[in-house]
């Protein structure tokens, strides 16, 4: 078996991992009691220090953008960070409400 980099776990966290290194990083986090204290170490570690889209959401769990905030999305306008939470939110999460949402107002926008 391949080693398991910090790397991978951290990508494996963010959910940046291609699909055959996830089934191995998975495996090898139920097989090593070492590597699943080492995967704690880098959670914590970003969600202490780093502010990414994924350590966002992770602490706040799946908030809703306000449709202001959706508006701004389609425009491309707002803080950059935002509207990679917005896209996150939307394509990563998938969250339906917001795809709803988001459909309403481009066909207000095109009225
Ligand atoms: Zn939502």
């Amino acid at each position: 078996m391949s080693a398991i980099t910090r790397q991978m776990l951290l990508d494996y966290m963010n959910d940046a991992l291609p699909d055959t290194e996830l089934a191995s990083v998975e495996k090898a986090l139920r097989e090593s009691a070492d590597l699943r204290a080492l995967y704690r170490e880098v959670v914590e570690q970003q969600d202490r220090g780093e502010h990414t889209v994924g350590a966002i959401w992770r602490r706040e769990r799946v908030s809703c953008p306000s449709r202001d905030q959706l508006g701004g999305f389609l425009l491309g306008a707002g803080d950059p960070e935002l509207l990679e939470y917005v896209e996150f939110h939307l394509k990563t999460i998938g969250c339906a409400y917001c795809q709803a949402n988001l459909d309403d107002l481009r066909k207000a926008k095109k009225r």
